[in-house]
């Protein structure tokens, strides 16, 4: 590995304790900022996002609660604990925790919150606001990324960036937030044709697929600055062995699985300048910044 280990966990910790001054100004004012969480459902990765997210609202002081709804619920059940949260004062900022069952109708729910509670920044006129380059609450991980690399010196301006997924949540914000920050940005997608001729032109590579070890060495230009958004479980042995550096093999025998990213990471870091390993990356930045956009609820419009 001879690329730069770009160190999430640092940063977001540097994130939180930049948040304190801010809740000691809010404590003096009497206000708390308080997380509501919505969690339907028993899907094991969602209770383990969920319970991070509160563990982290502890550190910080802030409050939180949790909505819990059965596998079962209905649209309506949960639109009915969208609007408990939106009724509350003491709720800054709400969280929906996707993937909702199918049955469910994610987008009414997600447009159920309250623009001003929207931390996670989903609901259509905070997307506006993003397209129109006068954000209010920006999606958390493509958030936390921009400060990943703002603080970790990477120039962006004039320079090619490639984001390797389209979704809702973290490629199509990305790529807005990269060329607000005036890099010339490509979006590939599953449709892409020719993916590692493109991948190859980044400065900057954003890859959030959720395909295990999709980017290889052959899609990265040398010396490039590689963002893995990937979190996938990976329960085959074989693979895991191929994408799991040799210190956590012990923990994929012990748990069953391992948490890979979507670069594979061997490969790539021989080629890249400098690549966010997969766990301790973009994860807990993404927390990090769901903390900041709750205080930022809590302190009201500037
Ligand atoms: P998604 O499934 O909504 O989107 C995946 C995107 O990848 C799609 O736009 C699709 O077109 C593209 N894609 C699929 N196969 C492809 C291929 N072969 N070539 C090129 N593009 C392809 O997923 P998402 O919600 O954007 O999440 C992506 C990954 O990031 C997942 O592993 C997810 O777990 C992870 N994630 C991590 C965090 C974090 O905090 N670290 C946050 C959100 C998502």
């Amino acid at each position: 590995m001879t690329a730069r280990r770009l160190d999430g966990t640092l940063v977001a910790r540097q994130i939180q304790d930049e948040l304190r001054p801010l809740l000691d100004a809010l404590r003096a004012r009497g206000v708390r900022p308080g997380l509501g969480a919505v969690l339907v459902g028993d899907d094991p990765a969602s209770a383990v996002y969920v319970r991070s997210k509160t563990k982290r609202c502890e550190e910080l002081g802030l409050f939180h609660e949790t909505g819990r709804l059965p596998a079962t619920a209905t649209t309506d059940q949960v639109l009915a604990a969208v609007e408990a949260f939106n009724g509350r004062p003491e709720i800054h900022g709400i969280l929906v925790q996707l993937p909702l069952p199918p049955q469910v109708d994610a987008q009414r729910v997600l447009d159920r919150v309250l623009p001003e509670k929207d931390v996670d920044g989903f609901h259509p006129s905070n997307v506006g606001r993003l397209v129109q380059k006068r954000p209010r609450f920006v999606p958390c991980t493509p958030a936390g990324i921009m400060e990943l690399l703002r603080r970790s010196g990477v120039e962006l301006a004039g320079r090619r960036a490639v984001v390797i997924g389209r979704s809702e949540i973290v490629g199509k914000p990305m790529a807005l937030l990269l060329m607000h920050a005036d890099a010339t940005v490509t979006v590939c997608h599953s449709r892409t044709r020719e993916l590692p001729a493109l991948t190859r032109e980044a400065d900057v590579l954003v890859a959030a697929i959720g395909k295990p070890g999709l980017v290889r060495g052959a899609h990265v230009k040398p010396g490039a600055v590689v963002v893995d958004v990937g979190m996938n479980r990976v329960a085959d042995a074989a693979l895991a062995r191929e994408l799991v550096e040799p210190e956590r093999l012990g923990e994929f025998e012990r748990k069953g699985y391992a948490l890979v990213g979507d670069v594979h990471a061997a490969e790539v870091g021989a080629v890249a300048g400098a690549l966010t390993p997969v766990p301790g990356g973009v994860g807990p930045l993404t927390i990090a910044m769901l903390m900041a956009n709750t205080v930022k609820a809590a302190l009201g419009p500037s």
